[in-house]
């Protein structure tokens, strides 16, 4: 595969070489093409895996070949993008791929004063890179105009909404014309960012992004300590600040095990379970929707999953730790497979202590803790290590009911967000390997 088979012009292929590109990466064989025919497109992908590159060098081509000349004060392709530093990287790279033809391209942001970009603007600009608060500042003062505008970016839009630019950019929308062409770039899919496809993405084609795999093997375990009564709001916690993706859940009754889908499902995340009370098509058809991507968390007993097949997954969560210890590694072994590297996360309460040290005993390590802010634990969970010190230690009388404190509703946790995780997350999305040449940057 080349560039030039891709279809792009020889001033393209000039800048591309001297800069050394040799292949395209896979992001940009899916995206350069879609592009070039003026299809919308919707992708998925880590940073690093050449995303400007698979907008930029088709758009400078299709700016190039179709269209009127720029007037002023307008622009005819615009490139939101969530940070200052980034808009002046992308345009730089607007710069260097398109420095053998006539174009201009511009960045403006906010934070500096805004009468040089509005000089700059009055020739007008064959791209403008822009952060959304400045331009509308633009805009609104007619320093920008939106009539010839071919093709609509979104860079990271993921990180826009997570900035907390949604209103702008619903404004910057709502200024463009309905007749164009729309990219959005997203490191991943939440429902939000999958709301704003559906209402400005026409018909786009969906492209999915893995990150690069990891020299080795390698599942890296770490427990998290937190009240009993907590679990299900830290759980919800964590699927959204970590921007976790697809999830295997491990908990230790069916009953916990329906009790955390009822309240995954309340928040509107796509949740569903593997248990012993269920009869086997229903198992397996939720084994599906997981594999298919429509189910985001899968909650299991140990069980009723052992012997499914569920390939790689980039992370299991030990809702409840295990009763037989040999349970965490079957658990954990569903990570971290083929050279992936996996993540196995552990929610444990000072009931669990036991059950923790009996693991770390097996196993010959001592899991790592990590405090997460605002769960720290009224009840402590006592010190362990590989050595079993606690299981020897006699049971301490427990404390009577009034005094344990603390447990609230699970809260009004938003709803999840998935994150690059090997499986295709959408019907008609494709797959591609990230590229494996080593990046500067
Ligand atoms: P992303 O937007 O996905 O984070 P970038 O577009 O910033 O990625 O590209 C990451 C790095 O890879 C940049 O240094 C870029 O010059 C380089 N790069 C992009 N495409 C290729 C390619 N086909 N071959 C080699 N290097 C590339
Ligand atoms: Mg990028």
């Amino acid at each position: 595969m080349t560039f030039a088979s891709l279809g792009l012009i020889e001033p393209l292929l000039r800048a591309i070489e001297a800069l050394g590109y040799q292949t395209p990466s896979p992001v940009q064989v899916e995206a350069i093409p879609t592009v070039l025919k003026g299809r919308d497109l919707m992708a998925a992908a880590q940073t690093g895996t050449g995303k400007t590159a698979g907008f930029a060098l088709p758009l400078l081509q299709r700016l190039i070949q179709e269209g009127p000349q720029v007037a002023s004060n307008s622009v005819r392709a615009l490139v939101l993008v969530p940070t200052r530093e980034l808009a002046e990287q992308v345009n730089e790279s607007f710069r260097v791929y398109g420095q053998h033809l006539p174009l201009r391209n511009y960045a403006v942001y906010g934070g500096v004063s805004i009468n040089p970009q509005m000089m700059k603007l009055r020739k007008g600009i064959d791209v403008l890179v822009a952060t959304p608060g400045r331009l509308l500042d633009l805009y609104r003062q007619n320093a920008v105009k939106f009539n010839q505008l071919q093709t609509l970016v979104l860079d990271e839009a993921d990180r826009m909404l997570d900035l907390g630019f949604a209103r702008e950019l619903d404004e910057v929308f709502a200024a463009l014309p309905r007749r164009r062409q729309t990219l959005l770039f997203s490191a991943t899919f939440s429902d939000a960012i999958r709301q704003m496809a559906k209402e400005l993405l026409r018909d786009p084609l969906s492209i999915e992004v893995s990150p690069r795999n990891a020299a080795a093997k390698s599942v890296s375990q770490w427990l998290i300590p937190v009240d009993k009564k907590r679990k299900t709001e830290l759980f919800l916690h964590l699927l959204e600040e970590r921007r976790w993706g697809q999830v295997l859940v491990f908990a230790k009754t069916r009953k916990g095990v329906d009790q955390l889908v009822e309240s995954l499902q309340a928040e509107g995340i796509a949740a569903d379970s593997i248990h012993g009370d269920k009869p086997q098509p229903s198992r397996l058809r939720a084994l599906q929707r997981f594999k298919d991507g429509e189910v985001k968390v899968l909650v299991a007993t140990d069980v009723a999953a052992r012997g499914l097949d569920i390939d790689d997954l980039p992370l299991v969560v030990n809702f409840d730790l295990p009763i037989v210890a040999e349970d965490y590694v079957h658990r954990i072994g569903r990570t971290g497979r083929a050279g992936a590297t996996g993540e196995a996360v552990s929610l444990v309460c000072a009931d669990e202590v036991q059950l923790l040290a009996a693991i770390e005993v097996l196993t010959r390590q001592t899991l790592s803790r990590r405090d997460e802010p605002g769960f720290i634990p009224d009840h402590r969970v006592p010190q362990t290590d590989a050595s079993g010190q606690v299981l020897k230690k006699p049971k301490k009388p427990k404390k009577p009911k009034e005094f344990q404190s603390g447990a609230g509703k699970p809260g009004k946790a938003k709803l999840g967000s998935w994150i690059d995780s090997d499986k295709p997350k959408v019907k008609a999305v494709r797959k591609a390997p990230g590229f494996g040449k080593a990046n500067k940057g």
